[in-house]
């Protein structure tokens, strides 16, 4: 591991001014991927700025119905979090899906936006990998590839975003908070994270000086009925294969209301608009679910190992939503 300089920040002012003039700085908060990143050599900041002191770990109640998340929430406390079980019992679930119950008492809101991709060549420093070392081409195309991505790759890069939470957040359209020397900015969680295009080592549309410091719900009132469905290759401890964040109400046997996104298809959580466009004023039946899937995986694409997501995704999004019908998304 690289040398490095320590700064404990003890206020958000403090952190903001620091990281703006250190430009290979980065935060530490729950640490669960960077200090991983930083012992493979991959990350290699000159100053690590800990702001684990920030007073940005409270959730609160907003006007209207929705929630504030500190950026410093732990993911076993936002998971457990009564307010968040009955308004969006999506978000609790893909939280408890996600990693062991020792990383998600470290892990943080913030770092979870920010976890970087569990593609195996980037964490291996022989290996060609654009998004490690842009130009060097991209091992996974023509390697082991079966936990790639199938929607928004491109020739530089099929790697996926690993987080369950974002999927859920994805599918609740969550605000980003981000503060910096020149003030607040807000980005939507769907715009939040990039696909690869000809640039895979541009992550998020976070710039390099701003910190994530609350991440905001709008009320969702459909989300009271929600889950989310991760398939893997293990029972736990495991990245998703193909997971889905489904929110469904109906009425008189007609969709209402639909929210669904997907995880592990894609660098991105992937918001499901086209499934979510057909869905709505549709009968709300299986044949009706199936057609959706099938419209919104029409532009996916396999690769020698991971074709078999196409379908695998498409029977996830019928499965969770004729779960939710069933349990409760029908008046
Ligand atoms: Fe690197 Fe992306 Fe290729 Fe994986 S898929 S080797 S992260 S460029």
């Amino acid at each position: 591991m690289k040398s490095f300089a320590y700064l404990s920040a003890p206020d958000v002012d403090t952190a903001v001014r620091a990281i703006s003039a250190e430009p290979n700085a980065k935060f530490l908060g729950g640490g669960t991927n960077l200090v991983d990143l930083m012992r493979e050599d991959i990350e290699r900041p000159d100053t690590v700025i800990d702001i684990t002191r920030l007073p940005l770990a409270e959730i609160t109640e907003l006007p209207g119905g929705g929630l504030r998340v500190g950026a410093l929430v732990r993911n076993s406390r936002l998971a457990a979090d009564p307010l968040v079980r009955a308004r969006y019992p999506m978000l609790s679930q893909a939280l408890l899906n996600g990693a062991s119950a020792q990383l998600r008492n470290m892990a943080t809101v913030g770092g979870n936006l920010l976890q970087r991709t569990r593609c195996l060549y980037f964490y291996d420093g022989s290996a060609a990998c654009n998004k490690r070392e842009p130009g060097a081409g991209c091992a996974a195309i023509d390697g082991f590839n079966r936990n790639h991505a199938i929607l928004g790759t491109s020739d530089d890069c099929i790697a996926t975003h690993p987080s369950d939470l974002c999927v859920a957040l994805a599918a609740l359209d969550a605000v980003v908070e981000v503060e910096s020397v020149r003030g607040t900015r807000l980005i939507p969680l769907t715009e939040f994270h990039q696909l690869p295009g000809h640039t895979p080592q541009v992550e998020t549309a976070l710039a390099a000086d701003e910190l994530i410091t609350a991440v905001e719900l709008p009320p969702v009132p459909e989300a009271a009925v929600s889950r989310y469905r991760k398939v893997r290759d293990r029972a736990s401890y495991a990245f998703a294969l193909v997971s889905v964040a489904a929110a469904l109400e109906v009425e008189d046997g007609i969709v209402t209301a639909v929210r669904l996104a997907l995880g592990g298809v894609a660098a991105k959580p992937w918001r499901a608009y086209e499934a979510e466009r057909l869905l709505l004023g549709a009968p709300a039946t299986e044949d009706s679910f199936r057609r959706a899937a099938a419209a919104e995986l029409a532009p996916a694409r396999g690769r020698s190992e991971n074709t078999f997501k196409i379908e695998l995704a498409q029977r996830t999004i019928v499965a969770t939503l004729r779960q939710l019908l069933t349990e409760g998304g029908a008046a």
